[in-house]
């Protein structure tokens, strides 16, 4: 079985730490992060195509650097045995990814709800071979080559 998110060469910089804040749409989940952060991958698997609607874009730190400031409507799906996604019941925002079977003691967070600038830049593609048919490679590729 395939674990969504967690098969990335790219690591947290742990050279740089940074303070941002981030939320769902609606405030109902939001969170301050104080710490080193990963730059942005993009995962196309099957998972994040389904519960994003298209393709989830991710930053990740260490849980002991996340602090919730409101957590009033968030839930956890548990989408693999033991690994949970992390959403706002009320508007729906797609936070948080964490795989509670890895040794680390990190979890990824969803970049787009992180409050801009992040100074973050997106640095990888992964699982582009379960993008879905409308979604062209090339497309993804020169998202890639703009960012970078
Ligand atoms: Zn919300
Ligand atoms: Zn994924």
């Amino acid at each position: 079985m395939k674990d969504p998110l967690k098969i990335t060469s790219t690591s947290i910089d742990t050279t740089q730490t940074r303070q941002l804040t981030g939320s769902c749409l609606c405030a109902g989940v939001a969170y301050l992060i104080n710490g080193p952060v990963r730059n942005v991958v993009n995962c196309y698997c099957s998972q994040c195509r389904k519960t994003s609607g298209h393709y989830v874009a991710a930053t990740r730190i260490n849980k002991d650097h996340l602090t919730l400031t409101s957590e009033e409507t968030l839930s956890w799906f548990e989408c693999l045995p033991n690994i949970f996604r992390g959403f706002c019941n009320s508007c729906g925002g797609n936070l948080f990814w964490d795989n509670k079977n890895a040794s680390n003691n990190e979890i990824s967070i969803m970049a787009g709800t992180l409050d801009s600038p992040t100074q973050l830049k997106t640095v990888e593609n992964i699982h582009t071979e379960d993008a879905s048919d409308y979604c062209k490679i090339a497309d993804i590729e020169a998202v890639k080559n703009t960012e970078n």
